[in-house]
């Protein structure tokens, strides 16, 4: 047996380090691939973004280059037409979506002396005083004048903002005239670059991103921004794009392959005052109003000019610090999910050991019951045979056989008595019936009940009740059962010393009265106090001393009390005795007033 039972258990322990392990295993894989995640994901983002930036990018283009295809002379005009430049912007503005965006529309022309003309809304064209903030512009094209150019792209100048294109008269190589388009800041900035946000930085109306156009030089402005301090701090952005011109060379990457045209990509490395020079736009020549991405050439000042810059950055603080999040979320329930299920495997462990334990009581406990039947079923047998075998012949034997009968008899009912009660209190359908209980009266009884056994125990009762103690509101039967079981105990289990006492006090701390059963007895090993709470137990050492008893009696003792409210406890020192105390709640119960009729209600319940 008790080698069948240490295969058992260590099959047992063996089960349980090969789940431990699964357990831990699983752990570090999905630590492991929750990193891996981030990562892909932190790149995804980053890609996805700065996508993203590039479909702000060709939007407004997409915004641009109707006014760049629409206000495009013919090839080779034979002279300056005005008319045909009044006539395509109205109806270029009677079609566009935001006809707002061009704020004037000038031609600087140097066909006799350099002037400047303003489209006015009549439609017609009038000699205007250069605006303060073109001045960079004019001196800018006025090097272009001087050249002869077989082609020049549309223009950017990203500080008014304006649009300028260079004209020839043919067969001139000569520029002999410049458009230059007005752009309308607020518009841009207002309509135009929100809408373009929101269309591809935003879900669901809310926008993941900051997002801002920013003119990355020197002296850094803010053109738009989506949030009131972005774009004005050097932190550094999650994603950033030129608007114009190769969308990364400036940062460091190369412009995606095939998306601009070659003649603006070389352009785009100098400025046209740094370099220059007739030959630098040798593309051939637009067809009008063709379609495909816009060429765009832009205008820069110096080297540090960077013109226009998109830039985004994550809400959360960085693409970093919103996937961090989002790693420590699932790395939190994904452990979480990992604990609940260690923690399920622990309480199937302890609950099947328990049952198995519960078994093995269970066995012991039919054992030890036949055992407790047994020995007054043989005295009450022995005792009728010498009856019937005509040995009791006188009136004292027989009365001595008599008394030896109801005894045994006694004996076997209270057992029985006993497992009924455990079965009723371990199914909760023992029935209590409260009311106010004098304490001293129920220890008299109690004594009372077991004179008998105390006197041929020969055990010395020392006795002490705290005068004065309030009646406490419980079940009398069941304290009075509860009390005589700890007595019982410790008769059964007092030793040599043949002492016991029994005590009622009320504790200055805590509002309860304690009654406590004490004896000087083989008192019980620590490991085994909280075990001889558990139904059937019975501790190794009485059971090999042939001490009586079902292993039923503290169980039924601790749900008695505690559907009285109260609590059961034990102090004990192997070898020295034991001390076995009742807690009962004081002042517990219904008002003075209601004291009568409850009192009177539970004596017709009995
Ligand atoms: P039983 O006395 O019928 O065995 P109980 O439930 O009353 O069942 O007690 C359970 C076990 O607790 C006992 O078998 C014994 O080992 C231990 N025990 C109970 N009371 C005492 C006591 N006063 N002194 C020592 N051991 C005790």
């Amino acid at each position: 047996m008790t080698r069948f039972r240490f295969t058992e258990n260590a099959r047992w322990y063996g089960l349980g380090l090969a789940l431990a392990a699964a357990l831990v295993s699983l752990a570090i894989l999905q630590y492991r691939s929750n990193r891996q995640l981030r990562d892909v994901l932190q790149t995804q983002m980053r890609a996805n973004v700065q996508g993203s930036l590039m479909n702000v990018r060709f939007g407004l283009e997409q915004e641009l280059s109707p006014i760049c295809n629409t206000l495009l002379p013919s090839a080779n005009p034979q002279k300056l037409d005005l008319e045909f430049y009044a006539r395509e912007f109205s109806q270029w503005r009677d079609n566009a979506v935001h006809p707002a965006l061009i704020a004037n529309v000038f031609v600087y022309t140097h066909a006799n002396a350099p002037e400047l003309l303003r489209l006015e809304a009549a439609g017609k064209f009038k000699s205007e005083d250069w605006p303060a903030r073109f001045v960079p512009l004019r001196e800018e094209l006025d090097k272009f004048s001087a050249t002869d150019s077989p082609f020049l792209p549309w223009m950017i100048e990203e500080n008014i903002p304006a649009l300028a294109l260079p004209t020839r008269d043919a067969p001139t190589p000569r520029i002999r005239s410049f458009l230059i388009v007005q752009l309308n800041t607020d518009e841009l900035t207002q309509h135009i670059l929100p809408e373009l946000a929101n269309r591809y930085l935003g879900s669901n109306g809310h926008l993941d991103y900051q997002v801002a156009l920013i003119t990355a030089n020197a002296q850094r402005n803010v053109v738009y921004s989506s949030d009131a301090s972005f774009g004005s701090d050097r932190h550094a952005p999650d994603a950033q794009l030129n608007v114009f011109g190769p969308p990364m060379a400036d940062h460091g990457g190369p412009a995606p392959a095939g998306m601009f045209p070659s003649a603006a990509r070389p352009a785009e490395k100098s400025t046209p005052r740094d370099e220059p020079g007739p030959n630098r736009f040798d593309a051939p020549e637009p067809q009008r109003r063709e379609p495909g991405p816009l060429r765009l050439q832009t205008i820069r000042y110096s080297r540090d000019d960077r013109g226009w810059t998109l830039i985004a950055r994550h809400r959360k603080g960085s693409v970093e610090a919103a996937v961090a999040s989002i790693y420590h979320r699932n790395l939190a329930v994904s452990f979480g999910v990992l604990v609940v299920l260690s923690a399920t495997i622990v309480l199937v462990v302890v609950t099947s050991q328990r049952a198995r334990r519960l078994a093995h009581l269970k066995m012991d406990f039919v054992a030890s019951v036949s055992h407790e039947l047994r020995t007054p079923l043989t005295g009450i047998v022995m005792a009728a045979q010498n009856v019937a075998d005509g040995l009791v012949d006188n009136k004292e034997r027989a009365i001595r056989y008599g008394a030896a009968i109801l005894g045994q008899a006694q004996q076997l009912s209270e057992l029985i008595e006993q497992i009924l009660l455990f079965s009723a209190t371990e199914k909760g359908r023992h029935q209590y019936y409260f009311q106010w209980v004098d304490i001293s009266e129920i220890i008299d009884s109690v004594l009372k009940r077991s004179a008998s056994l105390i006197r041929s125990s020969a055990v010395r009762v020392e006795q002490s009740i705290e005068p004065d103690l309030p009646a406490i509101w419980g079940d009398y039967q069941a304290l009075t059962q509860c009390l005589q079981n700890l007595l019982v105990n410790s008769i059964k289990y007092g030793g040599q010393d043949e002492w016991l006492g029994i005590r009622a006090s009320r504790p200055a701390r805590g509002n309860e009265i304690v009654i406590t059963v004490e004896d000087h007895g083989i008192g019980i090993a620590p490991d085994e106090i909280k075990k001889i709470f558990e139904p059937f137990y019975r501790s190794p050492a009485v059971t090999s001393a042939q001490i009586h008893g079902s292993g039923l009696g503290l169980s039924i003792v601790q749900s008695m009390v505690a559907a009285m409210g109260g609590r059961l406890t034990v102090e004990s020192d192997l070898g020295k005795g034991s001390r076995f105390s009742v807690h009962l709640p004081a002042d517990k119960g219904p008002t003075p007033g209601e004291k009568a009729s409850v009192s009177l209600e539970a004596a017709a319940n009995r």
